[in-house]
């Protein structure tokens, strides 16, 4: 799925930042400066055409992860976000979404003509935990936004998600990568999924993480494609009813 990250580096704030893979990436290149956040030379990458006039980025338009490796509502950034609003305006034919822990400070970094929300941004609120969830959704779910998903990703607990439904798109699951990463277990993902489907919303499981345990028993899957491939698993087992994916 292509990214654009506009800008670089983030703060840590909640405990779903503790093993941030901003962090984790940057270190691994010898870098111990991410808290500074910096716009990037793919800053107009959206907007950049190759010899024969197509974009280079999806030019048949599709999803496209906007700011992954920061947070595109980070006050930070505040000088380079209108700029930003207006390179999403203007490329219609691509699907924005904006990943951001930071939902309770997005009111006043809205554009002006947001209205109800452009029809080409998808806004997915981060909750990790209840603590996040409570702080975090009540204003999710108030402010105008045309597509709105919700991921509890890394899940650090059984999220009480039930209240927080109406109007979301999509709840999307993830365990926590990494080697440090904290454990996700089963029962926590197949509440979660059960409500949501009471609810009438869908309910996707990307990753099981690289920590994850069931049964009592504590399944290290540091491989990403691994875990990746025992999600697709644990989502048919769940969709079919039939809860035992071991
Ligand atoms: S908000 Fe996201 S990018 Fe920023 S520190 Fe937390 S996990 Fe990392």
């Amino acid at each position: 799925m292509p990214n654009w990250n506009l800008w670089h580096g983030c703060r840590k704030i909640s405990a779903g930042c503790q093993n941030c893979y901003v962090y984790r990436i940057d270190g691994f290149h010898g870098k111990s400066d991410s808290f500074i956040v910096r716009r990037t030379a793919d800053f107009s990458l959206p907007l950049k055409k190759d010899r024969s006039g197509n974009y280079k980025l999806t030019p048949d338009g599709g999803l496209v992860y906007t700011c992954m490796t920061s947070d595109f509502f980070i006050e930070d950034a505040d000088l380079w976000r209108q700029e930003a609003w207006d390179i999403i305006k203007s490329r219609p034919d691509l699907d924005f979404c904006i990943v951001t822990k930071r939902i309770t400070q997005a009111e006043s970094r809205l554009p002006a003509d947001w209205g109800e929300g452009y029809d080409n941004v998808t806004i997915a609120c981060t909750v990790e935990n209840n603590a996040a969830a409570r702080l975090r959704l009540p204003v999710f779910n108030a402010l105008p936004i045309k597509h709105r998903l919700i991921f509890c990703s890394p899940l650090l607990e059984q999220v009480e998600l039930g209240e927080y439904l109406d109007g979301i798109d999509e709840v999307s699951i993830g365990g926590e990568s990494g080697e440090n990463a904290r454990e996700c277990r089963w029962e926590w993902i197949e509440e979660m999924f059960n409500t949501c489907r009471e609810k009438g919303v869908p309910c996707y499981i990307h990753q099981l993480g690289a920590k994850f345990v069931k049964d009592g028993r504590t399944y290290r899957l540091p491989n990403r494609k691994v875990q990746h491939w025992q999600a697709r698993k644990a989502q048919d087992l769940l969709e079919s009813g039939y809860t035992d994916n071991k």
